[in-house]
């Protein structure tokens, strides 16, 4: 295959990813606009007109800038792949007087610093004018430009190192060295999800104890029934960022840890957030994380098998304007081919995410003996957080990692109708 068929298929992908992505999303926004009118029947009752208009405009006001700040970011792309700019990047980073591997750190963090500052207009107003107009935003300025020198710091403690590794295993490991490589990311990835959660995410927020009281008490006994053990069940400070509310799991093993946002916990009710974790345990006990994670290590391994194809590929660099073939070319040109080629992944992505979604409500629904506490906290975290209530059914099946609400409640419904009676 020659450098100029390179070159025209990633365009091809490129404009398909591109056009396909730009439709759903105007397929979505049309829906939206035209069921804006009357609350949708499901929610009759339950969701106020004044919350439903809110969040039908909430969701066109971050729908239109989310297709803004994509076609930008997509153009500047675009513009860096047609005018050789990484060849002439690189051509220009291999003169500094400094090792090799230090060069190709170079050259991928001015790529990242590129796209960083090409992303940093949309970041702004997204956090300081979409959301606060919404009043989700309680980011001050001094927190975002603290947040951003942690990321900034943690993003150079972790990334330099582990890069350097790669470029030494590229370079050293022989015809094999993918599979060593592969070997060694997913052992570092392995430590780091037992370690992130209690070395990176508090530098971020602070996570206390639930203290003793009803909800602990009640947390205690759910868990007990359930036979679930966990490393503790911790409140995070959510709130001094924004006021959506959520709740997650993370660890692995016997570090894992229950997060519970202290949004939620201000604005459920126990029974709510019973169920709520209910959900969460019922992720657990399906083993939902193992498989995931199991499943993210095959995608790496072939992800290291076409690295270590491509590597060698002399008319893949030529196709994208470098001089010569590098260890960090091929790792910034596997990000730029990573979205147009595995874009049509994605329903499969979404519908497997789904498909657990529905098993941890199932368990919710078992484990609490009742669907209310779920369909209450689920009808409060949509109606808190203004969820689109009316997605178009195909942006739903495509991108959607959980069930819309709609089928989320008569899910519930069913699996209520099926407990024993007793
Ligand atoms: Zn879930």
């Amino acid at each position: 295959m020659s450098a100029q068929t390179i070159l025209l298929l990633f365009i091809i992908f490129f404009f398909l990813d591109l056009g396909w992505e730009t439709i759903l999303t105007l397929l979505n926004l049309h829906h939206v606009r035209q069921n804006a009118g009357t609350v949708p029947s499901a929610f009759a009752g339950t969701v106020d007109p004044a919350t439903y208009a809110r969040s039908v405009s909430y969701t066109l006001v971050h729908g239109r800038f989310g297709l803004l700040a994509g076609l930008v970011s997509s153009a500047i792309r675009l513009a860096v792949v047609l005018t050789g700019f990484l060849g002439t990047l690189d051509t220009l980073v291999r003169t500094l007087p400094i090792h090799p591997y230090l060069q190709g750190v170079v050259f991928i963090a001015a790529v990242s610093l590129l796209f960083w500052i090409v992303g940093l207009p949309f970041s702004l107003y997204s956090t300081f004018s979409i959301e606060a107009r919404f009043g989700f935003n309680k980011t001050t300025p001094w927190t975002w430009i603290a947040d951003l020198a942690k990321g900034l710091g943690v993003s150079a403690v972790i990334g330099i190192p582990v890069l350097l590794a790669l470029f030494w295993f590229m370079d050293r490991t022989g015809a094999f060295w993918w599979i060593w490589a592969f070997g060694a990311l997913t052992a570092f990835e392995l430590v780091m999800s037992i370690l992130a959660p209690l070395v990176i995410a508090p530098l971020f927020n602070k996570f206390t104890p639930l203290p003793d009281g009803e909800l602990r008490q009640a947390i205690d006994a759910l868990a007990t029934r359930l036979s679930f053990r966990t490393r503790g069940i911790f409140v995070v400070d959510g709130s001094r960022r924004s006021r959506h509310s959520n709740a997650y799991f993370t660890g692995l093993g016997r570090a894992k840890r229950i997060v519970l946002y202290d949004t939620l916990v201000s604005s459920h009710g126990v029974e709510e957030i019973l169920s709520v974790l209910a959900h969460e345990i019922g992720h657990e006990k399906h083993h939902h994380i193992t498989k995931g994670l199991a499943i993210s290590i095959a995608a790496s391994a072939v992800g290291f098998w076409i690295l270590s194809l491509a590597l060698p590929w002399a008319p893949l660099y030529k196709a994208f304007g470098f001089a010569q073939p590098g260890y960090h070319s091929i790792l910034v040109l596997l990000a730029f081919f990573s979205g147009p080629l595995t874009f049509f992944l994605e329903p499969l992505v979404s519908l497997r995410s789904r498909r657990q979604e529905y098993e941890a409500d199932r368990f919710a629904v078992q484990g609490m003996g009742s669907a209310a506490g779920m369909k209450a906290a689920l009808l409060r975290l949509g109606r808190d957080n203004l969820s689109n209530l009316s997605p178009h059914p195909l942006y739903s099946f495509i991108h959607y990692s959980h069930p819309t609400l709609v089928e989320r409640l008569a899910a519930l419904e069913r699996f209520e109708r099926a407990l024993p009676q007793t």
